[in-house]
């Protein structure tokens, strides 16, 4: 691959395993935070401190564009969004636990007990499945010198009782879509770059890109 090099702006494992995928596809060249050493800073954890997914994107978009000195850079802000819990945990999703003190392994675990009990605490709950309206978000943001832009993908699911599968991360192993064919956490990254709402949201912002001559 040759071209000039973006930047992804996450250090998020789950997501840039999904995102170096969808890159690949459009023949994009990315490197990430951490592989260009970016030390962490407490700015960051100010990073999404809105209350919407696109303002906390484009936030992350302009700090990393910024801090490297000008990459191109994209940034996603995502979450699940539950209909019982009033879209709850939503632009929460990472800190619903309110524990800052966790890798990022016991974080999803303390995050999914809370998701379960407030499934439970809400009554919601008949037989496998919790509920038949949630979805994951994601808007995905992009930074150069002369512009801005976002767009906006979702996948539409249920959140279990009982998890099922291994792979991927956060909230995964409860969430159900049918257009994956089962939770998250049974997708393989193939499937989930193919369909997840990070791929719709960077599809289209790449393809609008694309037409753009950005990329
Ligand atoms: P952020 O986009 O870095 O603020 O993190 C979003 C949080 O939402 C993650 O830490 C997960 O808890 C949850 N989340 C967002 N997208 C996904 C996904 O694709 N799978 C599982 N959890 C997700």
């Amino acid at each position: 691959m040759s071209g000039p090099v973006f930047l992804l702006a996450t250090r998020s494992a789950g997501k840039l395993r999904e995102l170096r995928e969808i890159f690949a596809e459009f023949g994009v060249r990315v490197t990430d935070v951490s592989s260009l050493c970016i030390p962490e800073s407490p700015a960051e954890e100010q990073l999404e401190r809105y209350e919407t997914f696109e303002e906390n994107a484009l936030a992350k978009a302009r700090y990393f564009f910024d801090i490297s000195g000008g990459l191109p850079t994209f940034g996603d802000d995502s979450g699940m969004c539950v209909d019982v819990l009033d879209g709850e945990p939503g632009v929460y999703s990472k800190r619903w636990s309110g524990r800052a003190d966790l890798d990022p392994d016991a974080l999803d675990v303390a995050n999914n007990a809370k998701l379960v009990a407030r499934m439970a605490a809400a009554g919601v709950s008949s037989g496998k499945k919790f509920t038949d309206s949630a979805r994951y978000v994601c808007v995905a943001a992009f930074k150069d010198a002369s512009a801005e832009a976002i767009r906006r993908g979702e996948i539409e699911g249920r959140v279990l009782e009982n998890p099922r599968g291994k792979g991927g991360f956060g909230y995964d192993p409860y969430f159900e879509a049918p257009d994956l064919g089962g939770t998250f956490a049974e997708s393989n990254i193939e499937n989930t770059a193919r369909n997840s709402h990070r791929s719709r949201a960077f599809r289209a912002l790449l393809t609008a890109l694309r037409a753009q001559g950005r990329i």
